[in-house]
């Protein structure tokens, strides 16, 4: 009899232990057997939302490999929107698990953050439309209209060291800089070569615009997540490694940047 009591003590502490679990989990990201996962909505290639509503790209991919290999099947997924200059608050506020948004690991992010990774390197580049013959090189910027994104490392190297005197627009994503590169309000877009290689690849774009094939800064790809969280970060960047060993990185890589014709580095090494 006692030790019937002790045991259902027992379980009543397992009980409340996980009922504690659970509610700290459901404001951090997770939510019992629920995930949610920053991704961009609008980088084709990266992170996409397509118009069935469905979501693609490289970071859709490595998110559904890191998320089954933590527990989590696809439909146990939600994808939420995850901007540039939004990343670090998602991520503070809890309001996702982790982000995969082509989000390079710095020395001002990991302040606020931590990254699991990286898993990719690109550099950054310049998009011009296809019959601009006045910007090849950085210091061509200086007397131009250049757009980037509020939040990024693409519009802070453009104002702390390449082109300091260009006129920066800094707008909500690159999408939207497209449309300015369109219609003439702005010289240029610059972001990351992965990124424009997708706009440059779309069917609705083919033939309006090109990459200039500058590589501007190296921009390592990581998986932010909580700070401190270093028991998640383990847990990522093992299934990052197996993602790799596996053949799975060259397969993704291949099918999401296959299209744009986006060249890529090798799978770069996991910090660890
Ligand atoms: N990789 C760069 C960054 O994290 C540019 C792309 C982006 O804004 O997502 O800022």
């Amino acid at each position: 009899m006692k030790l019937r009591h002790a045991s259902a003590a027992a379980a009543a502490v397992v009980l409340a232990l996980t009922a504690t679990a659970c509610g700290s989990g459901s404001d951090s990201g997770s939510n019992g057997d629920k995930i949610t996962i920053g991704i961009k909505f609008d980088q084709p290639g990266l992170g996409l939302k397509t118009p069935d509503g469905s979501y693609a790209g490289f970071d859709v991919d490595v998110a559904k490999y890191v998320a089954k290999e933590l527990g989590y099947s696809e439909d146990k997924i939600t994808w939420k929107q995850a901007p540039s200059a939004e990343r670090e608050n998602l991520i503070k506020n809890g309001d996702v698990k982790f982000v995969v948004a082509s989000y390079s690991i710095n020395e001002k992010r990991l302040k606020e953050v931590d990254f699991a990774g990286p898993y990719f390197l690109t550099h950054q580049d310049l998009l011009v439309r296809a019959d601009d013959t006045t910007i090849t090189k950085v210091e061509d910027l200086n007397s131009k209209k250049l757009c980037s994104v509020t939040g990024s490392t693409s519009a802070q190297n453009v104002k702390e060291k390449l082109a300091p005197q260009a006129d920066l627009q800094q707008l909500g994503g690159y999408s939207e800089c497209l449309t300015g590169l369109e219609n003439k309000a702005v010289d240029a877009l610059t972001t990351d070569a992965s990124i424009l290689a997708g706009y440059a690849s779309q069917k609705e774009h083919q033939g309006k615009f090109k990459l200039v094939g500058l590589s501007m800064s190296d921009e390592n790809y990581g998986i932010g997540i909580k700070k401190g969280d270093s028991e998640l970060k383990g847990k990522i960047n093992k299934a990052l490694e197996k993602m790799v060993s596996d053949g799975t990185w060259d397969k993704l890589v291949k099918q999401n940047f296959g299209p744009s014709g986006y060249k890529n580095e090798p799978a770069p090494k996991i910090a660890g």
